[in-house]
């Protein structure tokens, strides 16, 4: 079964082409710029040559039609008609309360995706238009939605609920979701196979760390908490964004710097973060760099972010009342062994022996960065979304 796998951001659109037979990748790609007349096509077949193509790219529509167009192309495509395309699997960000998992798309599910619009306002809406763009141009083609949302459904009541008028519950579904659960569900079952243990025995924190991050306690293979809440706006100090805050700073700020409720918001979620207390960059190899060159607000930003990311570590273990592996995952979860040392280097009162040499290496594998015999482990899991997305699709439209 072959299964385009569309990942739609606001103004962008990733696509990967998956032979599910073994699960080989086929071709990955992204449009970037959609809406600007300079939008880019960026597209490599597996095993040949990467191909950049600027043009004016007008909506998600346009740029579905220019990704199947490329995929079928005579010189850089992988297959040569469009009708071998089997089954498309969409990354949804907000599944609200209605999806507990993956779903095939129907006139219902497209109904109560809209109707979580307010909840999702920038990232459900091009998931949407990239729904409809397939429908139009790869039509009775079975599409299935997979939600950042849907893992997290298993937090009980004591951790998703706010302690405010449970009002705001009933009435608008004020609560805590919590994202980037494809990713959670992806590296908590890899580590289990990694640590030779099943799932259902563990006791896991799992850090998505990347631009946006987020850690969850997994206990027995269900998120019991993430630190993301209504919105990707609470938890870890990020790279733009503030994490946990005391709520009254917004309203505080509104007065003191007479500024509007639309531009708090933006502050705290476009210049906050690692870019505010650095005042150099959101990402965290600039930050590193400049630390070890001796910038002092480059060390405020990093300490800060470990540290935030310790504590919640620390919680987490208290919340399962113990914990079997600390998992890192994403661009700097993956990648920043700074980070990972200042983290897990203070952690030993939760029996992790860290391991500085196995911290260094450098893989694309699964591994441990703690010493052999450590009572709680540290693993590196290189997370694959897309992979996770192509294998639900494919499951639910064989069983379909
Ligand atoms: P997203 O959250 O957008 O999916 P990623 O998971 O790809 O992003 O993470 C991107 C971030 O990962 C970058 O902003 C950068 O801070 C960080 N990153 C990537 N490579 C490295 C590296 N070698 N060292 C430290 N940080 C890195």
């Amino acid at each position: 079964m072959i299964i385009l796998v569309m990942n739609a951001g606001s103004s962008s659109l990733k696509y990967q082409l998956y032979n599910m037979e073994s699960e080989a990748v086929l071709a990955v790609g992204r449009v970037e710029r959609i809406g600007m007349d300079d939008s880019i096509l960026t597209h490599e077949p597996t095993g040949g040559i990467e191909v950049n193509r600027v043009s004016e790219i007008l909506d998600h529509n346009e740029a579905v039609r220019k990704v199947i167009d490329i995929l079928t192309h005579r010189e850089h495509g992988v297959m040569t008609s469009i009708s071998e395309i089997n089954a498309v699997g969409h990354r949804v960000v907000h599944g609200g309360e209605s999806f507990k998992q993956s779903t095939l798309v129907t006139q219902e599910v497209k109904q109560e995706i809209r109707r979580l619009f307010d909840l999702a306002p920038l990232h459900n809406p091009p998931a949407m238009m990239g729904i409809t763009a397939v429908e139009l141009h790869l039509p009775g083609v079975p599409q299935v939605v997979v939600f950042d949302t849907a893992f997290h459904q298993s937090m009980p009541k004591e951790s998703f609920l706010y302690p405010i008028p449970m009002v705001l519950y009933r009435r608008h579904k004020i609560r805590r979701y919590g994202f980037h659960g494809t990713s959670h569900d992806y590296v908590s079952k890899q580590a289990a196979k990694v640590l030779g243990r099943p799932l259902e025995e563990l006791k896991l924190v799992t850090c998505h760390i990347g631009n946006g991050a987020s850690c969850a306690a997994i206990l027995h293979g269900k998120t019991l908490d993430t630190s993301m809440g209504l919105t990707p706006l609470e938890g870890l100090m990020m790279g733009t964004r503030s994490g946990d805050l005391d709520p009254a700073i917004v309203p505080f700020t509104i007065n003191k710097e007479e500024l509007t409720l639309n531009e708090v918001n933006s502050m705290l979620n476009k210049h906050s973060g690692l870019l505010a207390i650095s005042g150099i960059s959101s990402d965290m190899r600039e930050i590193v760099q400049a630390m070890d060159e001796g910038d002092s607000h480059a060390k405020l930003a990093f300490d800060m972010y470990t540290y935030r990311l310790r504590k919640y570590i620390g919680a987490y273990a208290a919340a399962m009342d113990g914990i079997d592996a600390v998992i890192f995952t994403a661009g700097v979860g993956e990648n920043s062994w700074p980070v990972r040392k200042a983290v897990c280097e203070k952690l030993t009162f939760l029996g992790i022996e860290f391991d500085e040499e196995r911290n260094l290496e450098r893989s694309k594998e699964a591994r441990y960065i703690t010493k052999d015999g450590s009572r709680t482990s540290v693993l590196v899991v290189p997370t694959n979304e897309e992979l996770l997305i192509a294998r639900d699709t494919f499951e639910i439209v064989k069983s379909s």
